[in-house]
C-alpha cells in the first residue's frame, strides 16, 4: 500500500523541517512547498536523497499540487523573525493570505485535514497574562509588527471560514517563541543573535532594559505537539497554544546562555525596537488536555543542544 501523503508548506524552514522529520518517521510521504527565502534545501537533504520528500520550490500562493491525495495539509510557510516584518512585509502578507487560501482549497479538494501555523503574535502586546486562546489580543495593524500579526490573523479567519462554510477539518496552532538547531544564526531573533555573539566572543545584545519576558520552547517539544494535534481525531478545540510556560526575562536568558556555554562575554544594551511586547507566556491547558502533551526539554538542556549544533555548524560540519 502507498504511504499516506502530507503537504507541508515551509517544510524547508526551521520548524517545518523538523516537522517533516516527524512525519517521515511516522511513515508518511511528504510534499514540501517552500520558496527558500528563509528555508534551506540542506534541512531536507537526507529525505530528498531517499525519496521520502519532494520539494516544490514556489511560494505557497503559487503552488499547483501534482496530486489531490493529501491526508494532511499543514501551512507553516512565512518569514517569522521580527527583523523580516519590515523588509519582507509583502511576502508575509501574501503567504498568510493568498497562501492560506490556496492551501485551504487544496485541503478541501483532497478531503484532507488542515493545520494553520499561527503565532502568539496574534495576542500583540498582551493585556491578559498568561495568554489563553480566547483572549483576542492587542495588535496595532499600522505598527511595525502589523504585517505579520495581521497576516496571521487573516490566516486564522480564513481557516475558520473553510471550517464553517465547507466543513473542513481544521486546526490552528498559536506557536510561542521556539528555538533549536536549524534556526538561521543570522535571522535576528534573540537566541540566534546570542549564539552568534557567543561564537564570536562578543557581548550579548540586550534590547531595552532586558526586563521584557518571553517563554522559550525547544523545537522537538513544539514539533511533537504539532504532530499530535495535526493527526488527532475530532479535536475538541480548533485553536490551541503551543509553547513552554516557563517565563523568563531577556536578562535572565543572557545569564543562562552564558552559564550553559561557559563563555562569559557580558552584555551590551541596545535600544528596544518599537512595540516590542512586554510579556509573553502561553496558557497551555488546552494542549495538555487534548494532546496529553507537556514540554519536556528544560531550557538549559535545549540551549546546550542548540549551542553544540551551532558550534559544529561554525566548524563547517554542516547543518
Ligand atoms: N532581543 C534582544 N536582543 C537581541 C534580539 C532580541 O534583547 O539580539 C529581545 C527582543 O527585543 C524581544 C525578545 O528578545 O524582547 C525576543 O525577541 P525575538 O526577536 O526573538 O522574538 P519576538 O518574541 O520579539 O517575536
Amino acid at each position: 500500500m502507498d504511504s499516506p501523503r502530507v503537504l507541508i508548506s515551509g517544510g524547508a524552514g526551521f520548524v517545518g523541517s523538523h516537522l517533516v522529520d516527524r512525519f517521515v518517521a511516522a511513515g508518511y510521504a511528504v510534499d514540501v512547498v517552500d520558496n527558500l527565502i528563509t528555508g534551506h534545501r540542506e534541512n531536507l537533504q537526507a529525505h530528498l536523497a531517499s525519496g521520502a520528500v519532494r520539494l516544490f520550490e514556489v511560494p505557497a500562493e503559487a503552488f499547483e499540487p501534482p496530486t489531490l491525495s493529501y491526508r494532511h495539509v499543514l501551512h507553516l510557510a512565512s518569514p517569522a523573525s521580527p527583523v523580516d516584518f519590515g523588509p519582507r512585509a509583502v511576502e508575509i502578507l501574501q503567504a498568510n493570505s493568498q497562501g492560506t487560501l490556496n492551501l485551504l482549497e487544496i485541503a478541501r479538494k483532497s478531503g484532507a485535514r488542515f493545520l494553520f501555523a499561527s503565532t502568539s503574535e496574534v495576542y500583540g502586546d498582551p493585556e491578559v497574562h498568561p495568554q489563553t486562546e480566547d483572549y483576542r489580543g492587542n495588535v496595532d495593524p499600522l505598527g511595525p509588527r502589523g504585517p505579520y500579526d495581521e497576516g496571521k490573523r487573516f490566516g486564522e479567519a480564513a481557516t475558520m471560514a473553510y471550517h464553517r462554510n465547507f466543513g473542513l477539518d481544521v486546526r490552528i496552532v498559536r506557536i510561542f517563541n521556539t528555538y533549536g538547531p536549524r534556526m538561521r544564526l543570522d535571522d535576528g531573533r534573540v537566541v540566534p543573535n546570542f549564539l552568534r555573539s557567543l561564537l564570536e566572543h562578543r557581548p550579548l545584545t540586550v534590547y531595552g532594559d532586558g526586563r521584557q519576558t518571553r517563554s522559550f520552547c525547544y523545537v522537538s517539544d513544539l514539533v511533537e505537539g504539532l504532530f499530535r494535534y495535526a493527526t488527532l481525531d475530532r479535536p475538541r478545540w480548533r485553536v490551541i497554544n503551543l509553547g513552554n510556560p516557563r517565563e523568563i526575562t531577556i536578562l535572565e536568558l543572557a545569564e543562562i546562555i552564558q552559564r550553559v556555554t561557559g563563555r562569559q562575554v557580558g552584555i551590551e544594551f541596545q535600544p528596544l525596537p518599537p512595540q516590542d511586547p512586554r510579556r509573553r507566556q502561553p496558557d497551555i491547558r488546552r494542549a495538555r488536555t487534548l494532546l496529553n502533551w507537556e514540554p519536556r526539554v528544560p531550557l538549559e538542556e535545549g540551549l546546550r543542544r542548540t549551542w553544540e549544533w551551532a558550534l559544529a555548524l561554525n566548524q563547517g560540519e554542516g547543518p
